[in-house]
């Protein structure tokens, strides 16, 4: 009998032993991958994501959801990385696609993070955005769609373009 015992005592210590072994895989798994539920974000794969919308609603956050996929802008001046002069590669939070590098960043006073220009071409997708009674250029992630901001023809040179892009919707690298 009170082997018995012993037996299953051994068995239930090895048994929590081991799961405290995966927690703390896990642990670090979430810190090497950003964030862990979400497959599609990667900083290397250049392929379009495609997925739905209840989809992304499970795999973001509830911030970067509304501004990802239903267009919300965050609260001006709110954002660490508006007046961060840390160097390193800015991507979309959604997806991991490298979207502007810290030196094409400049403070613009406008009250989010702003960029004279993207890493390359393929970084972002343009389009029109006619709403709130404005002729704007919307500009999104080239990868996922996520909505990042806006692009304004006033900013510095070389390129003249001001990219102001909501800094929830970024996830920074530093080199
Ligand atoms: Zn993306």
């Amino acid at each position: 009998m009170n082997s018995k015992i012993y037996i299953f005592l051994i068995f239930i210590f090895t048994l929590m032993s081991s799961c405290r072994g995966q927690e703390n895989n896990s642990i670090t798994k979430t810190n090497q991958t950003m964030p862990a539920n979400n497959p599609h974000y990667s900083k290397t794969d250049t392929a379009k994501v495609q997925t739905t919308d209840e989809e992304w609603r499970k795999i973001l956050s509830s911030e970067v959801y509304e501004i990802a996929r239903n267009k919300a802008t965050e609260r001006p001046f709110t954002s660490p990385f508006e007046t961060s002069d840390e160097v390193g590669t800015y991507h979309c939070k959604a997806c991991g696609n490298p979207l502007f590098k810290s030196n094409a960043k400049f403070e613009s006073g406008c009250g989010w993070p702003s960029f004279f220009e993207p890493i390359s071409k393929a970084s972002l997708i343009y389009k029109p955005d006619n709403s709130h009674g404005m002729r704007r250029t919307e500009v999104q992630c080239g990868r996922c769609e996520a909505h990042l901001g806006h692009v304004f023809e006033d900013g510095p040179p070389p390129t003249g373009l001001r990219y102001c892009i909501n800094g929830v919707i970024l996830d920074f690298d530093k080199q």
